[in-house]
């Protein structure tokens, strides 16, 4: 894996919580991206080499509501960019984890994604990311 590609962060609200990170980060948001196959609204915070994704659901059962209603706002996901994601998933794969998607799907932010299952992973969701060509 080449690096943390960015930090996911869930909230209830883009619209309180884009300000606060603004000011927390003294950056502006870049990007603000719904993804409806996964019903999130993103805005994504440039730090350096890596981002902060900020993640809020659009939807009353999306996933990001469930996360909220178990555990509250805060870190949700970790995403490292990988250089080949078929070939990490396969290896990932043959090391035992459990994959949560058999083929990568469109993730925000012009990448192809993967997650693993947390069981995996000391409950930390991860996902590797591949810049789309
Ligand atoms: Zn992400």
């Amino acid at each position: 894996m080449l690096k943390v590609e960015h930090i996911g962060i869930a909230v209830k609200s883009l619209s309180l919580s884009v300000p606060l990170f603004e000011k927390l980060l003294n950056s502006q948001c870049y990007k603000t991206e719904e993804v409806a196959s996964e019903a999130v609204a993103t805005a994504f915070f440039r730090q350096g080499d890596t981002k902060i994704e900020l993640l809020e659901s659009t939807t009353e059962d999306g996933v990001i509501r469930k996360f909220i209603d178990k555990k509250g706002e805060g870190i949700h996901h970790i995403a490292f960019e990988v250089a080949d994601i078929l070939s990490e998933m396969e290896r990932l794969k043959g090391e035992g984890f459990l994959l949560l998607n058999e083929t990568p799907k469109d993730g925000a932010d012009n990448k192809l994604v993967c997650f693993l299952h947390p069981k995996d992973t000391n409950s930390v969701l991860i996902e590797l990311c591949q810049e789309k060509g």
